[in-house]
């Protein structure tokens, strides 16, 4: 998704959410710019920043890829990578540890960075904007995996079995494909 198509979502889909000024609660909040809506009436700034999440590569012995199943919406059903959002006060590493503990109830030995990935996040009827962080992790054994939380299953999957298609995410779906194109080499 490019700036300008952020921009008419802000707009159009999150105006019509956006409406009443959450100080002074006049009808009179508009999108003034792509991140933020402002009251006509006591000029209060109300901000909607691209929230931070984490994504995690875990491999298992043989090499394939850990894929969860997503037990909620957006995009139930769908696979999926653990991970997920970064909560007030966490730092990406820390949000990384306690996906991976509550979804698959492994402890991480250790987490690389590799790159970022923006993210448009559509919930109830809000778009976020996110930039998903994408780490290579390692755990002891991942076939000891065992789903939980908002993940319904656990699938490892090797190189030729991976169909990015059926990622539900749009930023996952790129985060698998880059993944592909690395050969195993990350
Ligand atoms: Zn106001």
């Amino acid at each position: 998704m490019d700036k300008d198509e952020i921009k008419q979502i802000h707009e159009n889909e999150n105006g019509k959410c956006f409406r009443y000024c959450p100080r002074c609660g006049a009808e009179k909040l508009y999108p003034n710019t792509p991140k933020t809506f402002k009251c006509r009436g006591c000029g209060f700034e109300f901000f909607l920043n691209t929230a931070a999440a984490v994504a995690a590569l875990i491999t298992d012995a043989e090499g394939r890829l850990l894929i969860t199943v997503r037990k909620a919406e957006p995009v139930k059903g769908t696979w999926d990578l653990p991970g997920g959002f970064v909560d007030p006060g966490e730092s990406a590493e820390e949000t990384l540890r306690r996906e991976i503990t509550e979804e698959l109830g492994l402890d991480i030995l250790s987490a690389r960075y590799l790159y970022s990935i923006p993210n448009t996040y559509k919930y109830g009827q809000v778009a976020y904007q996110s930039v998903d962080l994408v780490y290579r992790c390692k755990v002891e054994d991942a076939s000891k995996a065992q789903a939980a939380d908002d993940v319904e299953a656990v699938l490892f999957k090797g190189h030729n079995d991976i169909e990015p298609e059926n990622f539900g995410l749009a930023s996952i779906r790129n985060i698998v494909r880059w993944y592909l194109l690395q050969e195993g080499k990350v």
